[in-house]
Formats: structure tokens, sequence, C-alpha cells
């Protein structure tokens, strides 16, 4: 089970010689980029004072374009240092997964499978074409490669309330399976 890391990988990558937009003054610019009054009110992964930056020509244009890793992410730029659609970069934080045995359509040998259910990552495609796809979202994967993608907070703070309420229902429903169980196997005396 993985859990997103909070802190720049120091891996001494692309960084080294990524070409700044702001000349000599763009590595300190950078390194001061989270201004300080932020700190009381955001979470702490917003606070790692260096974006990692990666390298790579663009296919549509040929040119070499700097891209700003989003913080935490997990997936190795360096393979994506040749030549890339920039549609195709994208910035991966993984969640911890769950499975259940579930049994349905899904299943190839027709009896209970195990699949992943509600595991989720944070995702940002910084190129994409699609706006809700540039910031970072959440996508949830309701079960094995069916998701609900694209979450920004709010949205995501509505698909949290709906599980919310689910499974408080499967509460109400164990509860209410519990005292079947006892009035099924303890059935009342019944007046002869
Ligand atoms: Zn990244």
């Amino acid at each position: 089970m993985k859990k997103p890391v909070p802190t720049t990988p120091d891996d001494g990558g692309p960084e080294d010689h990524a070409t700044q937009p702001l000349g000599s003054v763009g590595q300190a610019a950078r390194l001061q980029s989270v201004p300080a009054s932020l700190s009381n009110s955001e979470p702490a992964k917003a606070s790692s004072a260096v974006r990692r930056t990666f390298t790579f020509t663009s296919a549509v244009t040929g040119e070499k374009v700097t891209a700003t890793c989003m913080p935490g992410c997990t997936i190795d730029h360096e393979a994506d240092s040749d030549t890339q659609h920039p549609h195709d970069i994208y910035c991966h934080i993984p969640g911890p997964a769950s499975e259940l045995p579930l049994f349905g359509p899904l299943c190839d040998t027709g009896s209970p499978e195990d699949f992943r259910f509600l595991s989720w990552q944070i995702q940002s495609h910084p190129f994409s074409g699609r706006p809700a796809e540039r910031l970072p979202f959440v996508a949830i994967e309701a079960i094995d490669d069916h998701y609900i993608e694209y979450l920004d907070p709010d949205t995501l703070e509505m698909v949290i309330s709906r599980l919310q309420q689910q499974v408080n229902s499967l509460r109400e429903a164990h509860v209410q399976l519990v005292n079947l169980r006892t009035a099924y196997l303890n059935p009342p005396e019944v007046a002869a």
C-alpha cells in the first residue's frame, strides 16, 4: 500500500539542466514561490519549497518544453525526456487500493473475483486540451477500470457525501439484518 510522499524526490534529474524562462533569477524565484503566509491555511504538501521540473521535446512543435511537476508526484519523468505529445504528459499520486470479492458480468470465471473498489489517485495533465484536467484532480476507481474522473474539490465533496450516505445505510442494513436473523431463528410462540 503506497502513500503519497509530500517531499520532492531529490534524484538530481532533469531539474539540474532545465531551462528557466526567467533566466538567472529563475532559480531564486522558484525557491521562494510558496508565500509563507499560505503555510497556515494550506495542506503540508503545498508547502514544499522546490517544485521538480522536467524537460521534454514537444512532438507538435519540435521545441524543448519545461514542465513543472505536481508536488508529491511519483512519476519518473526521465521517461518523458524524449519526444512526447504534450497531451500525454501527466503527473500522478497513487492512493491506497482495496479489493472485495464480487460477482457479475465483469467476472471471467463465473465465480466471485477480487476487484479493486474506491481506490483513488490524484493526477494532473498540465498540457491537456481540457481545462478540467490541467489542475490536479482526483479520480476514484468505483470498481476495476470504472472511474469517476476529474473531481475538483467541490465535486469530490459531493461524491464523499453520497458514499457516506450509502455507508450509513449499510450500517442500517447491518442492524436490520441482525434483527431479522434473530427473529428468524427465534420465532415467537404462536398461540394455538
Ligand atoms: Zn510529475
